[in-house]
């Protein structure tokens, strides 16, 4: 397979637990419901954009453990080329343990694990995959000495770059004007940005080198900041199950669009729409949509 988008970052396995109320400190409680799910934004995203028809080569670390085998097995099972993931012989596979108490707020503790230990070397390993393909795929879940490796390989060999700047930290200046597609929510925006206004900080990403830059406002669906342009899509109307996996839909929906060569604004409508059919349905990476789903909705075949 020639992959077409590469996504460097994190995976994960989710174990969740509903529970009538979180625990004290030093209490023990009984709770029902277990489950594991497998998360991490960049599974999830991979998933994502496979599931609208690119092909996809995940790079990160898992542990030498049953998580880490799990996960391989799920990505093989939705298409996704492994060669370059590696697997860490001391640091475990990257956990989140969630507590859903029946009050519905949650508490989570996430134990990065190997994703912690993602080089830059690690990347380099994989430049045979970046000079196959046209897209760059990342988050913020993975140190960021390998994010930076990442952005200089695909420099490289002429990648265009999306970056979801989540779990939003502050970055270093010099990463900017290396992104192509800075995609980030009103949080983040902020985080990034040290403005609370989304103009002042979008003009605050553009003054140190930002291109385009898509604010995601959950049911205010997304704003596309272009060089010389700006557009608003509005958020489809859709039934809310669960809004989880909304930004992971988007993000993946909108790469592969991209690697398939539409233009920013029909690639934001694809994400815009792949987010809208992820709230319909409960968890994470089980909520993705298929490109026919999103192609239905939009009433569209894909670009
Ligand atoms: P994140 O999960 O990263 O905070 P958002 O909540 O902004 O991301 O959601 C990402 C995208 O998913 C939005 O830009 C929008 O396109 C879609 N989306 C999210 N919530 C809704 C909603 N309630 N109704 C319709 N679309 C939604």
């Amino acid at each position: 397979m020639i992959p077409s988008i590469v996504v460097v970052g994190s995976l994960n396995m989710d174990q969740v637990v509903h529970a009538p109320r979180h625990p004290g400190i030093g209490e023990t409680i009984l709770g029902s419901d277990f489950r594991t799910y497998f998360g991490g934004k960049g599974a999830n995203q991979a998933v994502a954009a496979s599931r609208c028809g690119a092909s996809v080569m995940m790079v990160g670390r898992v542990g030498s453990d049953a998580f880490g085998d799990a996960i391989l097995a799920n990505l093989k099972n939705e298409g996704i080329e492994l060669t370059y993931l590696q697997r860490d012989e001391q640091s475990p596979t990257g956990v989140a343990l969630i507590v859903v108490a029946d009050q519905g707020n949650n508490t989570i503790v996430v134990a990065p694990g190997a994703n912690a230990c993602v080089t830059p070397q690690d990347v380099q390993a994989a430049q045979p995959a970046f000079e196959q393909a046209s897209l760059l795929v990342m988050q913020l879940e993975i140190p960021l000495p390998a994010v930076d490796a990442a952005l200089a390989v695909a420099h490289k060999f002429r990648l265009k770059v999306a970056l979801n700047a989540a779990p939003a930290r502050q970055l270093p200046i010099d990463f900017y004007n290396r992104i192509d597609y800075l995609i980030l929510n009103r949080n983040e925006l902020s985080l990034l940005s040290g403005e609370t206004e989304i103009e002042a900080g979008i003009r605050q990403l553009k003054k140190w080198g930002a291109r385009t830059v898509l604010v995601t406002l959950g049911e205010g669906g997304v704003q596309v900041h272009e060089a010389a342009s700006e557009i608003h899509l509005p958020a489809y109307a859709v039934k809310v199950v669960d809004t989880v996996g909304a930004g992971d839909a988007f993000v993946g929906a909108f790469a592969a669009a991209i690697a398939q060569g539409a233009t920013t604004r029909e690639a934001a409508k694809w994400g815009n729409a792949a987010g809208a059919l992820a709230v319909t349905r409960p968890g994470a990476q089980n909520s993705l949509p298929y490109g026919e789903e999103i192609e239905l909705l939009r009433g569209v075949e894909s670009p």
